[in-house]
């Protein structure tokens, strides 16, 4: 079986977790070992110096000749993200925004538009105001609504970036329609895909050019590590992009995009992902089928919990039948993934009702193996003021919950404890 078996569609797809443990069963390994080495040397020498003379002028592939832009440890982890997500390249970094900032830096000039969601992950919303100041155009619109994202596009829109499930409110664009307007428009569709991951959802289906997650939360899985990546998924054609430096418009036009991504981004910027991390990240790619299987269940069931429980005024998590874009969900996404937040009735309560948690661990961060609670309109969401945070549809006892490995039983009866110790 090769790697480029794997089904694109999630919801048929047999084969995840297989093909990713035995996904470097063809390569070389030195010593008979079953597991793929960390390469840690910064330099990589070659058979003769006409090999090396090749590799600098991009006659051969041959290993990186210096690891910041790669190594064979981060090229393998590439390649596993690639065939995850149905896609022809990836180029990994240190962090999820190393991922994002690249992206926009490389492929945007100064007069660009870009057309975002209005409830993107903070950072990315913090950074795209840096690129407004480097005169970049930015719309944020709801993106539940192709509509709202058509109205909006302009002579120089040149991508549309969204999440695939926001982070706090678990909001879903209209994923499919925008895929369609983008491809009409022939303007870069890019998803972060970071909370569902490619096991939950390809955002090939709905026909995104690039894919980007931080490997930080559901591929690494433990709270351990820090990563992230940007993926080709093919679709896009290259060629009729018009900020491809001329030096790489050569050769075959789908890799000119993740090339510049790589060179420009990678390369010269240098947030680079060590292969120490990639090992790590890569032994998280392993498990996470498994562990995206028992985090949405347990979230699911902790959603119920909640919603039915007479101190919580509302749940917010996509696979509950409330929630707008259930029926979407539930078409596209295997599963509803680890994220989930909620408002008490008595939003004053919510301080009080965390200090009274045993499992949950109060801290900021998603993804990790330990179930974490955080308020965050007194943290994440604090810097951005009240007034931004209810445009953000952030309440003041809004609580966020990122879904861990424990057993459900012991999630919802330390939830079910703290709210009958309130008033
Ligand atoms: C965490 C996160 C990021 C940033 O990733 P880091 O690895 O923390 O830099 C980007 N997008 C989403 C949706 C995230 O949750």
């Amino acid at each position: 079986m090769k790697p480029t078996d794997i089904n694109s569609d999630a919801s048929k797809k047999t084969d995840f977790t297989t093909s990713i443990v035995h996904f470097d069963r063809n390569m070389p390994h030195a010593n008979g070992a079953i597991h793929y080495p960390v390469h840690p040397s910064t330099q990589y020498t070659y058979d003769s110096v006409n090999a090396l003379i090749d590799v600098f002028q991009g006659k051969s592939k041959g290993n990186s000749p210096y690891s910041r832009q790669g190594t064979p440890t981060t090229a393998v982890l590439e390649a596993k993200l690639a065939s995850i997500e149905d896609g022809d390249g990836a180029v990994v970094f240190a962090t999820g925004m190393a991922a994002i900032t690249a992206t926009f830096l490389t492929l945007l000039k100064h007069g660009d538009h870009v057309v975002v969601s209005e409830y993107l992950f903070g950072n990315t919303a913090s950074l795209l105001n840096t690129l407004e100041s480097f005169g970049i155009q930015v719309s944020k619109v709801d993106s539940s609504t192709v509509e709202n994202v058509r109205s909006v596009l302009r002579e120089n829109t040149r991508m549309v970036f969204v999440e695939t499930v926001a982070n706090p409110g678990t909001q879903v664009p209209d994923l499919r329609a925008i895929g369609d307007l983008c491809e009409e428009k022939k303007v870069l569709y890019i998803v972060d895909n970071t909370i569902l991951s490619a096991y939950l959802f390809k955002p090939k289906i709905v026909k995104a050019s690039l894919v980007i997650h931080s490997l930080t939360k559901s591929v690494a899985g433990q709270g351990q590590i820090l990563g992230g990546v940007v993926i080709n998924t093919g679709l896009y054609d290259w060629s009729l992009y018009p900020n491809i430096f001329s030096g790489y418009q050569k050769g075959d036009a789908n890799k000119w995009g993740l090339m510049q991504i790589r060179k420009k981004g990678l390369r010269d910027m240098g947030a680079t992902l060590t292969s120490q991390a990639a090992h790590i990240i890569s032994l998280g790619l392993e498990t996470l089928a498994i562990r995206m299987d028992r985090s949405s269940e347990t979230a699911l069931k902790i959603a119920l919990f909640l919603e039915n429980h007479q101190h919580v005024a509302k749940v917010y998590y996509p696979f509950l039948a409330s929630h707008p874009a259930c029926a979407q969900a539930k078409k596209n996404f295997k599963a509803g993934a680890w994220l989930l937040s909620f408002e008490l009735k008595q939003a004053d309560n919510c301080l009080a009702f965390v200090e009274k948690l045993r499992v949950f661990i109060k801290a900021t961060g998603l993804g990790d193996t330990r179930s974490l609670i955080i308020p965050v309109a007194h943290t994440i969401f604090w810097e951005m003021g009240s007034e931004k945070r209810a445009d953000m549809q952030i309440s003041d006892g809004m609580l966020r919950i990122s879904v861990g490995l424990e057993e459900s039983d012991s999630l919802i009866a330390d939830l079910n404890q703290a709210l009958d110790a309130l008033e």
